[in-house]
């Protein structure tokens, strides 16, 4: 996918601010801190589109990206991070909830998951209620330039067990650009039409 243009539309709190239009929706989720600003940025070609947190959990809305004008990637928030109030968790849940359940134009869920770690509770169970969800679902190990080559397998297949799932789990490493091309081939077929 050759990047034309990507550029950030708005941080939404309300679902009154999800931008207009059909375009494809690629959405992506995680525990805070799993890599997905890395992740994001790598995919687009672009330092510092999504902002990475420094802070966890500091990123606390939904934010749209336009990319080529022809599909959008969307940021949720990041489920897991302990210093936030069991009432802005379930803000956050229900905002997180009404998105994925009512967005018309959402094309492929992507959560993920570091795969150093078996996920984590918040993983398993984030993963349970996007398996119940009628859109497809994929599954991102990140930072797989922090275990050797040899592990992968081994870590895909825990990740596996532990998820309960046959959704495709892909590993990436965001920071050597490794395993981005087949995240690509995908989302181009998601859009074929
Ligand atoms: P987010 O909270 O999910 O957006 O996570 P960030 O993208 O901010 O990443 C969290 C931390 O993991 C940062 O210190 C990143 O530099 C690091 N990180 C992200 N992706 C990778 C990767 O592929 N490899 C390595 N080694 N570190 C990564």
């Amino acid at each position: 996918m050759i990047i034309r243009s990507a550029e950030f539309e708005i941080s939404a709190v309300r679902p009154n601010q999800w931008p207009e239009g059909g375009l494809p929706e690629f959405a992506f989720i995680g525990r805070s801190n799993v890599g997905k600003s890395t992740l994001l940025n790598r995919l687009l070609g672009r330092k510092n589109l999504a902002r990475t947190s420094g802070q966890p959990g500091k990123t606390r809305q939904i934010n749209f990206f336009a990319i080529n004008k022809l599909f959008r990637f969307v940021d949720l928030p990041g489920y897991g991070y302990a210093a936030v109030s069991k009432t802005q968790r379930a803000q956050f849940a229900e905002m997180i909830d009404k998105y994925l359940t009512e967005r018309e134009p959402l094309v492929r869920i992507v959560q993920l998951v570091d795969i150093r770690h078996e996920p984590s509770k918040d993983d398993i169970s984030v993963h349970e209620g996007l398996r119940g969800l009628d859109v497809p679902l994929m599954v991102i190990a990140t930072k797989m330039d922090k275990i050797s080559k040899s592990k992968v397998d081994s870590h895909v297949k825990v990740i596996r067990k532990a998820l309960q799932t046959d959704v495709q789990i892909y590993p990436v490493s965001a920071e050597n650009r490794v395993g981005l091309d087949v995240i690509w081939e995908r989302f181009e077929n998601d859009m074929a039409p």
